[in-house]
């Protein structure tokens, strides 16, 4: 445990680091060893990952995610798409994707051409290759709680924080500021999932500060920088930021202030090296999850006298 801010700020607290980084290593560690044994078994773990266009940050995210894939054994499949293309031929490649076994895993980097109709994309990945957890099945599971689908790698990815810093979430008072649907509310599902108390604010929430003063589980998506300050937070609220701003005189920031809040906060992420690298981690441990799901319906499928 690293002490951010320790002697700093309000009396005995210390505030240490939720490490992004160091959490992702050890979720990667499983992933190559499960990715491992589906190459043994005959059938390597496939993402398919579809670019349109060429936005600059999506090509980064992008690239990221096809090196994770190569470094733990799992097979990338790039469609590097033009940004004017037809909205029926990206979905034919979508539909051939589903279709193809050695895919187990179809991700469309958002956001799209405006001529496109995103969820109608969304709509047409088969769901159980849909390992962004987008498509209207895996929210609606997600929600049901049932354990069948996908869960959206960036809340999924707070949650695997928290667990591995061994920090509790059931009984907490946790605020979300941030409402969308593949942050905010999947988080809200989560967190209630595990027995937190849940308020979702959102752009037109009043008195924001306020409302984080009763948290002690803070979960920052308003996709606003440094938006929330240390004042406004609950001496020894846990913080856990999801925002990612590129600014030109501080590097990247997060919706939370950090200077301001690590005094204050008993856990928080830093930005970078909290949220972000959580998001492939879990986009890679989606993936697998899908391959070994198809794996044991082939083996199924071929058992004879096996319903
Ligand atoms: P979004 O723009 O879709 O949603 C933002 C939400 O915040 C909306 O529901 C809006 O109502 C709310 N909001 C905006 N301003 C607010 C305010 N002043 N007070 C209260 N609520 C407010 O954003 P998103 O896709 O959910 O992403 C949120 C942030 O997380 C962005 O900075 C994005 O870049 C980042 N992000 C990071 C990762 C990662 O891997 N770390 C993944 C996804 C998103």
């Amino acid at each position: 445990v690293i002490a951010a801010a320790r002697g700093q700020g309000k009396g005995s607290v210390v505030t240490s680091l939720l490490d992004g980084k160091a959490t992702a290593a050890v979720v990667k560690a499983q992933v190559a060893a499960q990715a491992l044994s589906l190459l043994q078994a005959g059938q390597p773990a496939g993402l398919a990952v579809i670019q349109v266009g060429t936005d600059p940050a999506s090509t980064v995210y992008v690239r990221n995610k096809r090196r994770v894939c190569e470094e733990l054994q799992l097979r990338s499949f790039a469609f590097d798409l033009p940004a004017d293309i037809e909205e029926s031929a990206l979905l034919h490649k979508i539909e051939e994707l589903n279709a193809d076994p050695s895919v187990h895993g179809i991700l469309v980097q958002l956001p799209l051409p405006r001529h496109i109709r995103t969820e109608l994309v969304v709509d047409t990945i088969a769901p159980h290759k849909d390992v962004d957890g987008f498509h209207p099945v895996n929210a609606g599971k997600l929600a049901l709680g049932r354990a069948s689908g996908f869960v959206p790698c960036t809340p999924a990815g707070v949650v695997r924080i928290l667990d591995h810093h061994g920090v509790s979430i059931s009984g907490r008072r946790a605020v979300i500021v941030g409402r969308s649907n593949i942050v905010g509310k999947p988080m809200a599902t989560l967190l209630l999932q595990r027995d937190a108390t849940v308020t979702v604010a959102h752009s037109k929430t009043r008195d924001l500060p306020e409302l984080l003063r009763s948290a002690d589980l803070v979960v920052a998506a308003a996709g606003s920088p440094e938006l929330i300050r240390g004042a406004w937070l609950q001496p020894d609220a846990v913080v856990v930021d999801v925002g990612i701003h590129r600014t030109a005189d501080r590097g990247l920031v997060g919706d939370v202030a950090f200077s301001e809040a690590a005094p204050v906060a008993s856990w928080i992420t830093p930005v970078p090296g909290g949220v972000g690298p959580m998001t492939i981690a879990m986009l890679v441990n989606n993936t697998v999850l899908a391959a070994t799901r198809a794996l044991s319906a082939t083996q199924r499928a071929s058992t004879p006298g096996e319903a």
